[in-house]
């Protein structure tokens, strides 16, 4: 719209201007020829050729110095003018003192008003001065409509309403009666249109049948579409929040593979280390368990000495020894076996998981048989009452192991029953823990401090308590924990001083 606009202000002003300097070239050719022809044939001759060659000029008129129209071109629709008098025009002009100043002395435009030609129109006046006197005045008719007719396309026309007002007045319109006004909705565009003598206001507006006016002709339609309206952009809306939801969702996502991928590789490096780890522990453990097992074979060599050079002696000088050197040679004798025991025990311990033999199943009381019947004497001398359970499991296993881990077990409850029990009792039997068979030994002897519950399984470790009760290595509950990890079971120990202490462990099932 402001382009069309644009483009009505730029031919209406062009084609004024170009019609004005044309009336001021004719007037001025007038005067120059020395000396000047105010004839009527000159007059004709003049206004005929710019008649014709420079469209937009309703007339072109000849008007004496007096005010009076005296000639007119083209004769036809400008005759009944002859003879009227523009005077009223000329005094008003020459008597306004601004226009005799500069170049506008020179030219004059009459305002907007019904033209006797028809139309509303308007007239331009250029004196023909010649040697200081005005000889007459060129009169150039102007029709607004044909300027418009002129100067407005044919889209213009049918796309726009225009209206052209001078000051107030409305002097081209090519609007309809009773049509919408869209100028109530603000879509006009307003533009000024200046050429010498003339400001005229432009204003434009859409035609009402291209731009259907903002008539509510179907309240219930509308408020329908209107309704839908407002559901699309909800439910645009709620798309765009999905999206940008789901968006959200997308990259945390791909964060969170990253993240797991730099995990994982850092977890396979971990493991790769951990192996490697393990594998140095192994081998370390072997070399060690290996050094054990020389360093105890290489002890008993001087304890066979010593055991040896002990029974010479007596041999050679029994009735020799007096009763006190036999108490000296008792103590050595007592501490060589236990040195032998201690001995035998370390070598037992680094034995296990090195010197194997086939694991078989077989029915664990059958195993406690065995192992009851081998403490006995010392069930007997501590008057204990053992009672194996009725229902123990078949078990998987080195067998000869196995029976170490209950002579250990039973040997040790025996040890530790307490000197002033009067009811020495001891109970193996089988309880079921997170769907596994746990075999346990409980006594009722002195029992466990529970600071020491790991420690009792570790080599060399005795309580306060049991050096003062009976001899021991210190290895036994190690050798117990470590026949049981290598059957793939777990050892601990639950207790409370006074109150006995029950010995649980675990053997993994026989692998299918
Ligand atoms: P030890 O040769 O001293 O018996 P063990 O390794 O068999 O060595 O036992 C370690 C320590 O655990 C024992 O010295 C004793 O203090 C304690 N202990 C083991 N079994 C029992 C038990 N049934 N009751 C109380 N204390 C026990």
């Amino acid at each position: 719209m402001e382009t069309s606009s644009d483009q009505i202000r730029i031919r209406v002003q062009g084609l004024m201007r170009a019609r004005m300097a044309s009336l001021a070239l004719l007037a001025d050719r007038w005067v120059e020829r020395t000396p000047p022809d105010f004839s009527q044939k000159r007059f004709l001759e003049f206004a005929e050729d710019f008649y014709t060659h420079h469209r937009g000029f309703s007339g072109i008129n000849w008007i004496d110095p007096q005010g009076i129209v005296r000639w007119v071109y083209p004769g036809e629709s400008n005759e009944h003018f002859i003879g009227n008098s523009v005077s009223e025009h000329l005094n008003s002009w020459t008597q306004d003192t601004s226009q005799k100043t500069g170049t506008s002395l020179k030219y004059l435009a009459t305002p907007c008003e019904d033209l006797v030609q028809g139309g509303l129109g308007f007239h331009t006046f250029w004196p023909l001065v010649y040697n200081g006197r005005v000889q007459g005045y060129l009169n150039g008719v102007f029709q607004v409509k044909q300027v418009m007719d002129i100067c407005l396309a044919e889209n213009i026309l049918t796309e726009f309403w225009i209206s052209i007002y001078e000051a107030d007045r409305l002097i081209y319109t090519n609007e309809e009666q009773g049509h919408s006004n869209a100028e109530k909705h603000n879509l006009h565009v307003l533009q000024e249109i200046r050429f010498p003598g003339k400001t005229w206001k432009l204003k434009l507006f859409p035609n009402a049948a291209l731009y259907p006016p903002k008539v509510i002709r179907n309240p219930g339609l509308l408020a329908f579409g209107m309704f839908i309206s407002a559901m699309l952009s909800l439910i645009l809306y709620f798309l765009i929040h999905r999206m940008q939801m789901y968006r959200k969702a997308r990259d945390y996502a791909f964060h969170e593979v990253g993240e797991r991928k730099l995990a994982q590789e850092a977890l396979k490096k971990n493991e790769k280390k951990l192996e490697a780890l393990l594998k140095e522990l192994a081998d370390k453990n072997a070399e060690l368990e290996t050094f054990v097992f020389s360093v105890s074979h290489d002890l008993k060599t001087p304890i066979v000495t010593i055991e040896g050079f002990m029974g010479a002696l007596r041999e050679d000088f029994g009735n020799l020894i007096p009763e006190d050197c036999e108490r000296y040679l008792n103590y050595i004798g007592d501490a060589t076996r236990k040195m032998d025991t201690l001995i035998n025990d370390l070598l037992e311990l680094s034995r296990i998981g090195r010197l194997t033999v086939k694991k078989t199943e077989f029915p664990f009381a059958e195993l406690m048989e065995e192992v009851i019947a081998g403490l006995k004497p010392r069930i007997k001398a501590k008057n204990v009452q053992v009672i194996v359970s009725k229902g123990l499991p078949l078990v998987y296993g080195e067998k000869k192991r196995l029976i170490q881990v209950m002579e250990n077990l039973l040997s040790n409850a025996i040890k530790y029953i307490g000197k002033e029990n009067p009811s020495p009792r001891i109970e193996v039997g089988v309880r079921e823990q997170d769907d596994q068979k746990v075999i346990f030994v409980k006594d009722n002897g002195i029992g466990i401090e529970e600071i020491y519950f790991e420690k009792i399984f570790q080599v060399f470790q005795r309580l306060p308590s049991a050096k003062r009760i009976e001899e021991g290595t210190g290895i036994g509950l190690a050798i117990v924990k470590r026949i049981i990890e290598y059957h793939g079971g777990r050892v601990w120990v639950e207790s409370e001083p006074g109150e006995g202490a029950t010995f649980f462990f675990t053997l993994k099932n026989k692998e299918n």
